[in-house]
């Protein structure tokens, strides 16, 4: 394939990335974004292979061959519920990438075919700072995602690592690291920096991320999603790639925009929250119980249900684990051909990963348009007549509005509790992932249905 192919591919390639972020923005649109994704992509990947640099062919296929059966492996593996840490995993991936290619453009230095020797400075100055931006990019994504991974999969604490200093630790290894990117420069490359600088960045990565608390995580995995574009973008400036600047630029932006959204949702600071909650007074939320709850039974809410005019569900990560979303379409179903009014309310963090509730809804098929988003549904809670919260509980914690000092204070959050009654769906009366208790549970229109929440709707159905 002759280089101008190569790169009329690219623009094509290109094209379709974008089309793909576009349809994958709506609901309706976002099948076709993907088979966008997958015809770039495929295209990228015969004009890379097959390009005119291309070198060692039996080698990439093998690569591929491997890689590709590892991917086909866990992907069809995962769970839903799994799949935020897939993805922190995956940017985990990207990051390393960005060193290892970062190392390996430095060790074999691309040949600058340069027109005078001042030119020529010019280009290595920059192939010099390229390769160290890539690797601490890389570096800081790399250990980074590994962190988010483990807070996701519930094996390093999700509360936030409180070290001495930690604002000043964080300021010191920018500080550090920028130092030693002008000695590299100046020394023309001096290993010594390169490797004090990866050490550096790891660290810096690791306690960043483990810095930041529970109610957080939404904004670190996108977050973290911008920075394994900028790493990938990284990793293309110094294998003079065109296309992978574009895509990740195109991965980096919209990470950052999603991030801006999370953020805006959960009215924190981006700023605050990237460095590791800074500005946050951290309190231990007390696990002590703030009164007497009250249970009801699958029976008697399913008459509720039959008496009431107006429902709303508001889904939460329980919904996920318990894989309840079926029963819950059914009995939407079955109540809606009673003539009752049901909607769905959706916290835009609602669950573990951005759009995971609209995602599990419109598996069960449940309608769009009784699917509303939180800002859209927020001021009718106190005209409607029964709350079903299936396995939520951080986003309609009422703390968030009432606590000053809640962790998760001034999140904007459901407000079910205006409802007439409020049926809560959980296992046990244990917090959600901030770890902080919910006082909603001990309201007086409140009742608490335990179980599975599988086996609640199902029951609830069965009753209908
Ligand atoms: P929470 O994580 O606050 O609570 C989930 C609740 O579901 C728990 O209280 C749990 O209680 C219950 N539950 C778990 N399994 C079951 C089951 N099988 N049946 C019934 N109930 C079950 O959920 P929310 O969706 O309200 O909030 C999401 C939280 O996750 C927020 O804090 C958000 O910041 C965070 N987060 C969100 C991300 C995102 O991008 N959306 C990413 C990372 C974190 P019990 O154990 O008693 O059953």
């Amino acid at each position: 394939m002759s280089a101008g192919l190569v790169q009329a591919a690219y623009i094509v390639a290109a094209l379709f990335f974008i089309l793909s972020l576009a349809g994958l923005s709506k609901q309706e649109s976002a099948r076709a974004g993907n088979y966008y994704g997958i015809a770039g992509m495929t295209i990228a990947l015969i004009a890379t292979i097959f390009g005119p640099e291309s070198q060692g062919l039996a080698w990439i296929i093998v690569a591929m061959v491997i890689g590709g059966g590892i991917g086909i492996h866990y992907a069809k593996k995962v769970e839903m519920t799994e799949m935020p840490e897939l993805v922190a995993i995956l940017h985990s991936f990207v990051g390393l990438a960005a060193v290892l290619v970062g190392y390996n453009s430095y060790i074999d230095a691309p040949v600058i075919e340069a027109l005078n020797p001042q030119e020529a400075h010019a280009a290595h100055v920059i192939h010099l700072v390229e390769v160290f931006l890539g690797v601490f990019i890389g570096a800081v994504t790399f250990t980074g995602s590994i962190v988010a991974f483990g807070k996701l999969r519930g094996v390093i604490s999700s509360s936030p690592l409180n070290l001495p200093h930690k604002h000043k630790l964080n300021l010191a290894a920018i500080v550090v690291s920028t130092l030693l990117m002008i000695y590299f420069v100046k020394a023309d490359g001096s290993m010594f920096a390169l490797i004090v600088m990866t050490l550096i960045a790891f660290a810096f990565g690791y306690h960043l991320v483990a810095s930041i608390g529970g109610a957080d995580m939404p904004v670190v995995v996108s977050m973290l999603n911008s920075y394994s574009g900028w790493a990938a973008a990284a990793a293309g400036f110094m294998l003079a790639n065109d296309l992978l600047i574009v895509t990740g630029a195109l991965v980096g932006s919209s990470g950052a925009i999603l991030s801006y959204i999370m953020c805006k949702a959960m009215n924190r600071s981006f700023i605050s929250v990237i460095a590791g909650g800074f500005g946050q007074e951290v309190v231990i939320s007390d696990d002590v119980e703030q009164g007497e709850h009250r249970e009801t039974s699958a029976e008697e809410v399913a008459e509720m249900l039959k008496d009431s005019k107006s429902v709303i569900i508001t889904p939460g990560y329980g919904m996920a684990v318990a894989q309840a979303q079926y029963p819950v379409h059914e009995i939407t179903e079955k109540l809606r051909s009673q003539g009752v009014n049901v909607r769905f309310g959706i916290h835009p963090v609602a669950g573990r990963l951005p759009g995971h509730m609209n995602v599990l809804l419109a598996e069960a098929k449940v309608p769009y348009d009784i699917v509303l988003e939180m800002d859209e549904i927020n001021d009718d809670f106190d005209e409607t007549d029964t709350v079903l919260v299936i396995g939520a509980n951080d986003t309609v914690n009422p703390a968030a509005q009432e606590d000053p000092n809640s962790p998760i204070a001034g999140m904007p959050v459901l407000e079910v509790w205006n409802a007439k009654n409020v049926i809560v769906f959980k296992r046990s009366m244990n917090t959600g992932y901030a770890g902080v208790q919910n006082p909603l549970f001990f309201k007086e229109n409140t009742q608490m249905l335990f179980g599975d929440a599988k086996d609640s709707v199902d029951a609830i159905s069965k009753a209908l």
